[in-house]
Order: structure tokens, then C-alpha cells, then sequence
């Protein structure tokens, strides 16, 4: 097409419209195609006085056709450059620009032909062609028609739009008022649940209390009536000692049994006045370690020494390995001697044959001391609750015992910031392993 007179703008204008249509673009963008294709032929019959126009569909490399218009000026651009009146124009068109084309500067461009199109054969188009060619160009007059009844169908639309926006405007208004509702329930509910869980945390703070209370009485009563006895046992134990004392009055062979019989039972009871004040005073924080680096190897000779009387069964051994040389942590000595010589005595009074054995070793941060017996074990089910006071094993207890020296035991462990744990299963003898940290609690 030739553009050398107003009048051609709207022929071209016109002429846009109908190719866009023919090669498939919407009818949106027919009008963007048409009124960017006047717009720039207005622009070039001022600047340059006039273009060729040539439309073209043309495929791309990603197999998409695009609708391409050139403009050839008729002479030299200002510059070589182009610059739409309107700076809109290049929004309504996929591409424009300016291309040097040989000595020529022709301003191009173009826009995609959707893919729901009719496809463009060599054949479509042949047809497309004479079709174009057979349709007679309108009027200005009709081509300002096409255009205004364009202009009236896009302020239709975009009143259309606006009363589209006011509805879903009112419908975001009616969802925010749910929203804000539905917050204001729940926010209500999380104050009541709040307010349950802060009650159910003071009820919980009381029963603690309670308990502590409970407690504490508990290991008073212990130590006091532990301190009362033992004066008194400690009398009988002495006046025993007397009556069967070489330089009193003979007594008859029954009368020594006797006394006798008062004297032993008399020393089982100081035992266990003496333990149960031991626990109470660990139980009431009235046990402060003292602190020290301590090596055990000297702490393992001297239980060798002074265990080997109670290790009276020729049929049972008691080995204590020596400790590495690297073996010192930081603890109470007088307390961890307490702890072992407690575990190595229950493994001695309850192993009928085998062995007793105490060894230290490296574990992480610090050492394990393992007390290990070939003795009659004990149920897992039982694990706990021997370390509870005066709990003793049914069965087992035909040896002489309390029941205190486990949970004594623990609880010294405990404070030397420890742990006592026990391996055990019936027939297989017993493990137990004092953890302790290399550097003190
Ligand atoms: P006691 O030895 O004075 O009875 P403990 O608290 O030391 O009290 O031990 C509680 C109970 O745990 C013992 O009576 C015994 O039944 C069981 N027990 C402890 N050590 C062993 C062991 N090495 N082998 C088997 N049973 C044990």
C-alpha cells in the first residue's frame, strides 16, 4: 500500500484491521493493530511525507506466526531515527521499532497471531491474499464509523469492567467482614483456652508444692527419729558388750546366747538407723560434695582392701581392675567410695558363685564406673523399683539388708552430677554403671 496523502491513513488504518482479522488475532487486538498502524502513519506522513506499507505473516522460530508491518518512508528519517507522537503506540504492539534494510530505514512492527488461530497454509494464505485484493477500500467517512463504533465498544467494556471491580469490590468487602468475624470467635476462644491453661498452671504449682511440703516432712521425720533411736541402740549395743564381757559375772550358756542374740540385732538396728539418716540427710541438700581432682586408682586399692573381708565365699572372686592411669575427675572421694562399696557389697552378698568385678572406663565426657556381679539378676520390671527405700527383691533377700542402700546410692550419685543405671535380666547377673562427667557437677 501507498501512503502519500491523509486520506491513505485511514485506507491503511482500515487496511490493518482487515489483514489482522484475516491471519486471526482477536478483535481487541485488530484495534490495537489498527490504530498503532495509524498512529505511526500519521507520524511518517509529517515527518517524511509518505511510506510504503507492506504487511507480512511471517512464522518464528518457536513455530508462532506474527503479524509483521514494514513502513519504507518515502524519504530519510530525521536522525534515521523514529519516535512515536504518542508514546502509548508501542504498548499496543508487540514490537516496534526501527531496522536498517539495505540503504533503507523502515519502521517495523509486529504482533503474535494466537495460537487458536486458523493455521496458515501456504494455500490459507494464497486465499487470505485474494480476498484482501477482491475487497474494495471504504470511505474515510466509513473507516471513522468502524472507528467510533470501535471507540463506543471499548468504553462499553471498560464500564463493564468498572462494574465488574465495584461487585468483587463489595464481595471482598462482605469476605473481609467473615474474616474479621471469624478472627474476633477465635481470638475469643484463645483467650478462654489461655485463661483454662493459666488456671490448670496454678493448680499444677500448688500440687508441687504440696508434694515438696510432703516431702520434706517425710525426710524430718526420718532424720529425727533416726537421731532419736540411735542413742538409745548405741546404749544397748554398749550394755551388751558388758554383760558378755570376760570381767562381769559369768553367765550361763543361755543367758550368753541371748545376750547375744540382743547384740546382733542390736547392731542390725544402728545399720539401719545409721542408713535411713544417711538418705534422709541426701534427700534434705544437707550432703555437700567436696571437690576434688581425684585419682581413682588409690579410691579402687583401698575398696580392694577393705572389701576382701566381705568377700568370704571361696567360690566368688572380687577383681578390681586397675583404673588407666589418666583416670581423675573432678568429684567427692569419701562420696564415690560410699557409692562403689555399697554396689560392690550388694554384689558380694547376693553372688552365691563367680565373680564381682569393678572397672573404669573412658565414655565421652567422662568415666564409667561398672559394678558387675554373676549373681541371680533381677527382672526389668523390678529395675525401678529397686532403687525405691526399703524395696527388696522377693527371694533374694536371705542375705542380711535394708533396702536403703540403692536409693542412697543414687542419690549420691546424683549430686556428684551423675547417673546410676542398672543391666540386669534374671540368670544373667547384674551390671551396674555409675556415669560420672571428668569434671565435676
Ligand atoms: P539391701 O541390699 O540392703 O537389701 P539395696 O537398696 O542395696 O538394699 O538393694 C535393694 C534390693 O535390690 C536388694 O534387696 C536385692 O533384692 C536387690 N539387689 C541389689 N543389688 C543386687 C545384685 N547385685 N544382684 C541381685 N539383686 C540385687
Amino acid at each position: 500500500m501507498v501512503l502519500r496523502v491523509e486520506q491513505d491513513i485511514f485506507v491503511v488504518r482500515q487496511r490493518g484491521r482487515e489483514v489482522a482479522a484475516a491471519v486471526g488475532l482477536e478483535h481487541q487486538d485488530q484495534v490495537r493493530m489498527a490504530t498503532a498502524l495509524s498512529e505511526v502513519a500519521r507520524d511518517l506522513l509529517r515527518a517524511v511525507g509518505g511510506a510504503d506499507v507492506i504487511f507480512y505473516a511471517e512464522p518464528r522460530p518457536d513455530g508462532r506466526w506474527h503479524l509483521r508491518v514494514d513502513l519504507v518512508p518515502v524519504g530519510p528519517l530525521p536522525d534515521g531515527r523514529y519516535v512515536p507522537q504518542s508514546g502509548a503506540v508501542a504498548r499496543l504492539v508487540d514490537s516496534l521499532g526501527v531496522v536498517g534494510l539495505g540503504r533503507d530505514t523502515v519502521v517495523r512492527m509486529s504482533r503474535r497471531v494466537p495460537v487458536t488461530a486458523q493455521a496458515l497454509t501456504p494455500e490459507r494464505l494464497a486465499e487470505l491474499r485474494t480476498e484482501l485484493g477482491r475487497s474494495v477500500p471504504g470511505s474515510a467517512l466509513d473507516e471513522l464509523t468502524a472507528q467510533n463504533q470501535q471507540l463506543i465498544a471499548a468504553l462499553d467494556e471498560v464500564r463493564s469492567q468498572r462494574d465488574e471491580l465495584a461487585v468483587l469490590n463489595t464481595e471482598l468487602e462482605e469476605t473481609n467482614r467473615g474474616v474479621m468475624a471469624l478472627y474476633n470467635q477465635l481470638s475469643e476462644e484463645l483467650e478462654e483456652t489461655n485463661r483454662g491453661v493459666v488456671a490448670l498452671y496454678a493448680e499444677l504449682d500448688e500440687k508441687s508444692a504440696q508434694l515438696r511440703a510432703a516431702s520434706e516432712s517425710k525426710s524430718r521425720f526420718l532424720a529425727n527419729v533416726s537421731h532419736e533411736l540411735r542413742a538409745p541402740v548405741t546404749a544397748i549395743i554398749g550394755l551388751g558388750r558388758l554383760l558378755a564381757d570376760s570381767a562381769s559375772d559369768p553367765l550361763t550358756e543361755e543367758q550368753a546366747r541371748q545376750v547375744g542374740l540382743i547384740r546382733s540385732s542390736a547392731a542390725d538396728l544402728l545399720n539401719l538407723v545409721n542408713e535411713l539418716l544417711d538418705l534422709a540427710k541426701a534427700e534434705s541438700g544437707r550432703i555437700e560434695p567436696t571437690w576434688a581432682d581425684v585419682d581413682l586408682r588409690p579410691v579402687f586399692g583401698q575398696l580392694r582392701g577393705t572389701l576382701r573381708a566381705l568377700a568370704t565365699r571361696p567360690e566368688v572372686e572380687l577383681v578390681v581392675e586397675e583404673p588407666p592411669s589418666s583416670a581423675v575427675l573432678r568429684t567427692d572421694e569419701v562420696l564415690l567410695a560410699q557409692v562403689l562399696r555399697n554396689l560392690l557389697h550388694n554384689g558380694l552378698k547376693f553372688t552365691e558363685r563367680g565373680e564381682v568385678r569393678l572397672r573404669a572406663s573412658r565414655r565421652d565426657e567422662g568415666w564409667e564406673l561398672t559394678v558387675t556381679d554373676t549373681g541371680p539378676g533381677i527382672a526389668p520390671d523390678l529395675h525401678d523399683r529397686i532403687f525405691e527405700e526399703f524395696y527388696q527383691v522377693p527371694g533374694t533377700t536371705r542375705a542380711y539388708g535394708t533396702g536403703l542402700g540403692l536409693p542412697y546410692a543414687r542419690r549420691l550419685v546424683t549430686l556428684l552430677g551423675g547417673t546410676l543405671h542398672l543391666d540386669s535380666e534374671p540368670g544373667r547377673g547384674s551390671t551396674f554403671t555409675v556415669a560420672l562427667p571428668a569434671s565435676g557437677a
